[in-house]
């Protein structure tokens, strides 16, 4: 499962010069202004639902503020013209809204909610810091005083010319910031995505190189790289190493008289049983060959070691594997060399296996299904 993402940025940050100076619109406004954010978000996280559910939770919220709006400017603003240009406005919006979304029904869904964001944006812009702004302004020039004329007018010559002129440059130029945001984030978010992914491959991809296909335990190359940091931390702290080379006794008959798929099988109870056996005691065990096992046993003392081997002698000996063919039992039997030392430079993974191997050696020469530990 991949995680979510949670990092929220704000495509419109709230800023106090949208404040109009009336609280409750402006609390109205800041709530407007959180939803066109949170739909930029869901966006870039390019969940559906979440967009969907946003993009109407916003629309329905929009009806609310204007329902809302209407009713303080009706308190004050008596100019039927200019509130009927206001309503107008308001009523426009949805139809806008949804005419976006029927025309760019030939586009991708995102591009068409991409494409609604960017209306939004800049509606919403304007309908704060123009539109009501002015009516802000007319209202306030009416409580200074003076007559409805005189503050239309006195509003009008604050809002012509250049400030409008200031409000286009303005909003034009957040259109494209808008867009390259949504673009970087989106960008960003699917690196993050990818990465993660590529992450989690690299891990699959580690896991595969060290695990032995037929048996699911850890393979030779894991073993070689195992058993150097041990060597080596056992060098630097004289600590005891200690290791067990095993072997299946006479595994070919099985594969003779049973055929391959039976050795497979075999081979992967063996495993099963004596992986459980490492785990519960934080030790490792490999197929280093064939029919050939070692365990690495860090951190046990000599008791624990002899322990143990007789445990995997008991339970392989439980196992009752047939195998009529190996001259010693009607079971599978194993034979083993088991080597423990503390370490010095002159010691390498080659030296230390070979007298391993001398004693597994040992092991088959007297009579097969012995461990040899000295
Ligand atoms: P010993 O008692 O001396 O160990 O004799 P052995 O027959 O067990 O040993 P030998 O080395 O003569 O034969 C090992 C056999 O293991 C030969 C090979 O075909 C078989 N073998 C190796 N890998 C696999 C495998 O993955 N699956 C199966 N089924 N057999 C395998
Ligand atoms: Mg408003
Ligand atoms: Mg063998």
């Amino acid at each position: 499962m991949t995680k979510k993402i949670t990092e929220n940025f704000e495509i419109f940050p709230w800023n106090e010069n949208l404040e109009i100076g009336i609280e409750q619109i402006d609390k109205e406004h800041r709530v407007l202004i959180n939803l066109l954010n949170k739909l930029a978000n869901s966006l870039t996280q390019e969940r559906n639902i979440e967009i969907e559910e946003t993009f109407n939770e916003l629309a329905k919220y929009a009806e609310y503020h204007f329902k809302s709006e209407e009713k303080i400017w009706k308190e004050y603003i008596v100019n039927k013209e200019l509130l009927e240009e206001h309503y107008k406005s308001h009523e426009s919006f949805l139809p806008k809204v949804l005419e976006l979304k029927e025309k760019n029904q030939d586009k991708s869904y995102n591009e068409v909610i991409e494409e609604i964001l960017l209306f939004l944006i800049r509606w919403l812009a304007f309908h704060i810091v123009d539109e009501d702004k002015r009516f802000a302004l007319i209202i306030k020039s009416l409580e200074d005083g003076k007559n409805i004329k005189e503050a239309i007018y006195e509003t009008e010559s604050m809002m012509s010319g250049s400030m409008k002129n200031l409000i286009e440059t303005i909003l034009s130029m957040y259109d494209k910031l808008s867009i390259k945001t949504i673009n970087l984030i989106r960008e960003r978010k699917a690196r993050l995505r990818a990465e993660r992914e590529l992450k989690k491959i690299n891990k699959k991809l580690e896991e595969l190189s060290r695990t032995d296909q037929l048996t699911k335990i850890y393979n030779r190359r894991y073993f070689d790289e195992q058993f150097n940091l041990e060597l080596k931390e056992s060098i630097k702290n004289q600590k005891l190493l200690t290791v067990l080379i095993f072997d299946i006794d006479y595994f070919k008959k099985l594969n003779d008289t049973y055929g391959h798929a039976k050795g497979d099988e075999a081979l992967k109870k063996v495993s099963k049983t004596l992986k459980n056996l490492c785990i519960e005691h934080e030790i490792t065990i490999y197929r280093v060959g064939g029919e050939e096992f070692t365990i690495l046993f860090s951190n046990k003392n000599e008791k624990e070691v002899l322990a143990l081997i007789l445990k995997i002698q008991t339970l392989i000996k439980e196992l009752k594997i047939p195998n009529k063919g190996s001259h010693i039992s009607d079971f599978v039997t194993i034979s083993g060399g088991l080597i423990s030392i503390i370490p010095t430079k002159e010691n390498s993974i080659d030296s230390i296996m070979r007298l391993a191997d001398e004693r597994l050696y040992k092991a088959k020469r007297t009579g097969r299904n012995k461990i040899i530990t000295i």
